[in-house]
């Protein structure tokens, strides 16, 4: 696991480029995530359901979770109570049972629509056409999405050592990020975070623009 100075470090860099950090526990211990909430930081994210359910339950309530996992419609209702943000959107299905389970809960749920660029068809989340059509439906319909908010887009770069195709995909990400900001949300203010950059890609995410990285790894160690 990173060292107390090295995290810090980590940190300031980040906040010099406006650039927030989730760490990514998904598989790390309740003692690890401990240690970073003692130095103070606060978003964690998961990327199963019953795992970060059970880690809520765990730990310090003040903890912001993030879900970047691919998110079933039937367990929705499990997070909804708590969840800060999800960052995995990727159908309008799944759209509308979030804003349903928010108003169960009454409150208002902030998620980002996972985006996918480049051509390796492993990935979930929407490429731009796709983008295009949900966003054009959540327009068309936005009363009935009373009690979610759209704050932009999570995407990942394509799983490459090749740094060109990578910066390329991040291009891609903040353009197609711009275009829809202008085309859908350019009087909303919430419509701000551009989150891309793992591990082993954060400093090209941040040259290119990423609000928000996530990163597992370099910050816990191997997950178990
Ligand atoms: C696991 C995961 C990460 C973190 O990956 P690292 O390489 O460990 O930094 C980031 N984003 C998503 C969506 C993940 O599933």
């Amino acid at each position: 696991m990173i060292q107390q100075g090295d995290f810090i470090e980590l940190k300031k860099r980040l906040e010099e480029k406006n650039t927030g950090l989730v760490a990514v526990s998904k598989f790390q211990s309740l003692e690890k995530i401990h240690t970073l909430y003692d130095w103070g930081h606060r978003d964690f994210g998961e990327n199963y359901v019953q795992e970060l359910v059970e880690k809520y339950e765990a730990l310090p309530k003040d903890i912001r979770w993030h879900f970047i996992g691919h998110l079933q419609t039937n367990k929705v209702k499990y997070i909804a109570p708590f969840i800060h943000l999800i960052h995995s959107v990727d159908s309008y299905k799944l759209l509308k049972e979030i804003n349903k389970q928010a108003i169960l809960h009454a409150r208002t749920i902030d998620v980002l629509i996972q985006i996918y660029v480049g051509d390796e068809n492993t990935k979930y989340g929407l490429d731009e056409k796709e983008t295009l059509e949900l966003l054009s439906l959540y327009e068309q319909q936005q009363e009935s999405f009373s009690n979610i908010r759209i704050c932009g887009f999570m995407g990942m770069a394509t799983n490459t050592e090749n740094i060109q195709q990578i910066v390329k995909d991040f291009k891609e990400m903040d353009a197609l990020f711009s275009n829809m900001k202008l085309q859908f949300f350019y009087n909303h203010n919430h419509f701000k975070i551009l989150c891309m950059g793992m591990s082993n890609d954060f400093n090209e995410a941040i040259e290119q623009g990423s609000s928000l990285v996530r990163i597992g790894s370099s910050i816990f160690g191997n997950r178990q």
